[in-house]
């Protein structure tokens, strides 16, 4: 008992002497700084960056960072705890400020503003609150017009203040979502009495009016008047920005972009400089290069007499800093050189020496952030200013050129080359893309899962066979399901684009779209499709066949209408960005591919092999249905042996087509894995068709397809369970594989077939395999007296085939994880089904991302490296990848590299961001 009394004493002192040794406010100004870039988590990236600008002497007004650290405080010990402990360094950074600017805060003879804003680790543009010109009331205001000589302007500074604050601090807020601001309703008022337009022609004695309504609105609202003091509206704008942390826009914005609850804000207070002080006064924002295109081009937008939301309220026409920029600009928008001259002089132009300053201070910027930075700055009567400076967001196309660009110009090495470019992002290079201007009008029907990349416009079909119908005819079509099968795989080949109203990001469509490099949207709930009327309706609007719509499968939006779209332009820094990576990386990279045509799309990303070839869709494909249907519809052994002998020349002919295009590469062709009443007639015309084939009754038929039927097929008689009842259809698949390598060698062709037996669970499972696999082969080296090289191993894809894959590896020679199905196995989530569930949990915070979309290491991930460990203790040659969905997502393949993987394998279009990312990998091990 009195070891734990004095443990707790103990503990309360370390709080103490924490709470009271943490520093909590960083100082800046004057080009000196107590923070610095790298303290991003503490100073959240805004104040970081003020603090490094001053200390490589740019100027900045002066003002200090409160740590992200207070903000957490602040939201477990509430205010006033959190003011006790900080109200110090407060006072002082305050007088620091007084101090630099040499003004006093709250002095109506010589008044310093401030700014107070929000600035977390990550950016979150526009999703926490800001306050400006704070520090004003009716004494300063008078101190103010005579510092400036500019009445209007300081009462209209007074009037917005009132207004952010009385908005931010003071919750006036409209009240409900047909409400508009209550601020607005009074401006919108004053202006109808005084029978003026803009706001720019209200008067100062209009404006002074302005300011009295507003203050009897917040006093009548709530109760209290609009505080004056300074030190009183700091405190509580300082504490409205924490609390902004947690309102619902922020918290949004942080579930979609994984930034964790418990980072917290920084608050940054700032000296206010002013761009609206006259004409010799202005404000603008700007970019090192072009976001755009990643051109080496200095850019960006200001405007004279303003501040600096007026640059993007888009009241006023910008106009462009450089002269280059400038003239560019007039071109497109058709303004004349005179005319360009004399209304939108650039920066350049207009105030030289000043951009000689800017242009001085971006360029030393980005030398010293080594990236294309995006600015923002302020010139108060003729004095420039930096308001902020931080990594500029930018296009796929530009993250390329810029990171290849900074490498040949020597400012950074290849591996920090490497990591700057989001391997997610090369897909904008890959895929046709809409045409931005386009975009701009375009009007969005309705949202689903960005379940393929790419952009596409085309007639809305419903049926699969009419999409190639229409396609025939020259016809862009979009294949609108509610939701696919393989049967609509030749329609699915043809279409711009599929929309499904169900299914996930691993439903039939999502997969089968990405492996084509189709652009595809997948559950997108809002779209009822009605087949029998071929039509769908959308929020009580309906759409005919033959109606025009837009996908945008980057992003899940489904427009109405035709937009146009552009090809992707894959530059030569692609190319270059990619032999890097090949460079620097341990995995390699494969393909799920299932026909020549994708192998060959594949192999000219980069592909190093197939490492998964899923035989079943080769049996959609016209007249081989049937003969699929016969073997799965005969009563005994003969009849399938029958129907088998017609696959086997038609397998044969499309692995060899396969194994030619993929010529002295790795093929790894899985044997036949789904559930067969897949492949059944359920339709009474096909059931038909079938029974005239075979010659027996439709009653029969009939009787064959309800047998067939199982209640959990993804659990039921699949995959190597097929096999091993049914040895015939390995046999049958092993011997069109073996014989297609065999006609190649003749021919001079290299095969290297790996053969894959799906779902194993136990070793005898693939023992049995294995041996027929085996047994077969060398029956057919014997029948043609010749021999290859082939592998045989298994698919990792339930969990207890990690669980003992040390006695499976006793004989396989390689490991292919199948996450998708060991996802769907460790969850008990249903592939199919989990759309109806998952978008809730996500939502909920149940989970944080879909795990069939990014591998769940916490859980599934154990299973993989167990696995792993496990098969290589008895087997240490063994060979080990991934060929589910998650083998071409950047965070899943970053794990594979972890757990010692030699290959990830993933569809067509995803192999270069495969390959980024395990060269990403490799680098980052590295550091
Ligand atoms: C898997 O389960 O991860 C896999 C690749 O197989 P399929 O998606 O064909 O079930
Ligand atoms: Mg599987």
């Amino acid at each position: 008992m009195a070891r734990l009394c004095i443990k707790i004493i103990l503990l309360k002192i370390k709080n103490f002497l924490d709470m009271s040794t943490t520093k909590r406010v960083y100082k800046f100004g004057n080009k000196t700084a107590e923070g610095r870039a790298d303290m991003k988590n503490l100073l959240g990236g805004k104040g970081a960056n003020l603090a490094e600008m001053n200390r490589i002497g740019v100027p900045v007004p002066s003002g200090f960072t409160i740590t992200t650290e207070v903000c957490t405080e602040y939201n477990q010990l509430g205010k006033d705890k959190v003011i006790q402990t900080i109200k110090e360094d407060i006072e002082d950074g305050i007088a620091n400020i007084e101090k630099i600017m040499g003004s006093k805060f709250g002095d109506p003879s010589n008044p310093c503003l401030v700014s107070v804003r929000s600035g977390a680790r990550a950016s979150m543009p526009g999703m926490m609150d800001t306050i400006l010109n704070l520090g004003l009331n009716e004494g300063v205001i008078q101190g103010l017009v005579k510092k400036t000589g500019n009445e209007r302007f300081v009462w209209d500074s007074y009037r917005r203040f009132i207004q952010m604050y009385g908005d931010v601090v003071m919750g006036l807020k409209p009240e409900s979502k047909e409400d508009i601001d209550p601020f607005e309703e009074i401006i919108d008022h004053l202006k109808e009495e005084k029978e003026v337009v803009d706001d720019t022609e209200l008067t100062t004695a209009d404006l002074k009016e302005l300011v009295t309504r507003f203050k009897k609105a917040v006093k009548d609202k709530t109760g209290m008047d609009f505080p004056t003091d300074p030190w009183e509206q700091l405190w509580g704008a300082i504490m409205a920005v924490f609390d902004s942390w947690n309102n619902e826009r922020a918290k949004f914005y942080r579930k979609l972009n994984n930034i964790p609850e418990e980072w917290g804000t920084a608050v940054n207070v700032q000296a206010m400089v002013f761009g609206n002080m006259g004409n010799t006064s202005g404000t603008g924002v700007a970019f090192t290069r072009d976001a755009g295109s990643g051109e080496d081009l200095f850019n960006g937008e200001y405007l004279i007499n303003a501040q600096g939301e007026d640059v993007v309220a888009g009241i006023r026409t910008p106009r462009q800093i450089t002269k280059e920029g400038s003239v560019r600009w007039a071109k497109l928008a058709t303004v004349s050189e005179e005319e360009r001259q004399k209304t939108y002089p650039s920066l350049e132009e207009n105030m030289p020496e000043i951009y000689r300053e800017l242009d001085d201070i971006q360029q030393k910027l980005e030398d010293h952030y080594k990236d294309m930075q995006d600015l923002e700055f302020t010139i108060q009567e003729g004095k420039l200013w930096l308001l902020q400076t931080r990594n500029g967001k930018r296009t796929g196309a530009a993250m390329v050129k810029i990171a290849m660009d900074l490498l040949r110009e020597e400012k950074i090495d290849e591996k920090t080359a490497l990591l700057r470019v989001d391997p997610a992002r090369l897909d904008d290079l890959l895929h046709p893309v809409f045409d931005t201007k386009a975009l701009k009008s375009a009007k969005i029907l309705a949202k689903g899962l960005p379940a393929s990349p790419g952009a596409a416009t085309g007639q809305v079909v419903f049926f699969a066979d009419e999409a190639e119908e229409w396609a025939a005819k020259g016809n862009n079509v979009i294949l609108v399901r509610i939701e696919t099968s393989p049967e609509d795989l030749r329609g699915m080949s043809v279409a711009k684009g599929i929309l499904t109203a169900r299914g996930g990001m691993t439903s039939h469509a999502a997969v089968v779209a990405r492996g084509m490099g189709k652009c595809c949207v997948s559950g997108a709930g809002a779209i009822k499709v009605n087949y029998k009327t071929r039509m769908m309706n959308i929020d009580g609007k309906a759409y005919k066949e033959g109606d025009w719509i837009s996908l945008n499968g980057t992003t899940g939006e489904v427009y109405e209408g035709q937009i146009k779209t552009m090809d992707p332009d894959l530059s030569g820094d692609f190319g270059r960005l990619m032999g890097l990576a090949d460079k620097h990386t341990r995995m390699y990279v494969r393909t799920n591919a299932d026909t020549p045509k994708d192998s060959k799309v594949a192999r000219n990303f980069g592909a190093k092999g197939i490492g998964l070839c899923r035989t079943e869709h080769m049996f959609f494909e016209g007249d081989r249905i049937k003969a699929m249907r016969e073997m799965i519809l005969a009563n005994d052994e003969k009849g399938r042996r029958k129907a088998l002998d017609k696959l086997l020349p038609i397998q044969r002919e499309d692995f060899e087509g396969i194994f030619e295009a993929m010529h002295d590469l790795p093929v790894t062709v899985r044997l036949l894995d789904p559930p067969l009443h897949e492949f059944v007639p359920h339709e009474e015309e096909n059931q038909e068709e079938m029974a005239m084939e075979m010659g027996i009754s439709i009653e029969d038929i009939k009787a064959k397809v309800d047998e067939l039927h199982e209640f959990n097929p993804m659990l039921g008689h699949r995959g190597c369970r097929l096999g091993n009842t049914y040895p015939e259809i390995s046999e049958t698949q092993t011997r069109a594989i073996i014989e297609a390598a065999l006609n190649l060698k003749k021919k001079g062709i290299k095969a290297i077939p790996e053969i894959m037996i799906p779902l194993t669970g136990t070793q005898k499972e693939f023992m049995l395999q294995e041996e027929i696999v085996r047994n077969t082969a060398e029956k057919v080296f014997k029948e043609r007296n010749d021999r290859i090289e082939y592998l045989v191993g298994t698919m990792i894809e339930v969990p207890r085939a990690c669980l003992v894959a040390d006695k499976i590896a006793e004989t396989a020679e390689f490991f292919s994880f199948g996450t998708n199905d060991l996802t769907q196995m460790t969850y008990g989530y249903s592939r199919d089904d989990s759309g109806k569930f998952l978008p809730v949990y996500v939502e909920k915070g149940l989970l944080k991302v879909d795990p069939f979309q990014i591998l769940d290491q916490e859980g599934v991930g154990q299973l993989v490296e167990m696995g792993t460990r496990k098969g290589r203790s008895t087997n240490p040659k063994l060979k080990v990848g991934i060929c589910g969905e998650h083998g071409g997502e950047p965070a899943s393949v970053e794990f594979c590299h972890r757990v010692g993987m030699d290959y990830v394998s993933c569809s067509p279009y995803r192999v270069p961001i495969a390959r980024l990312a395990a060269a990403q990998a490799a680098v980052k091990e590295g550091k």
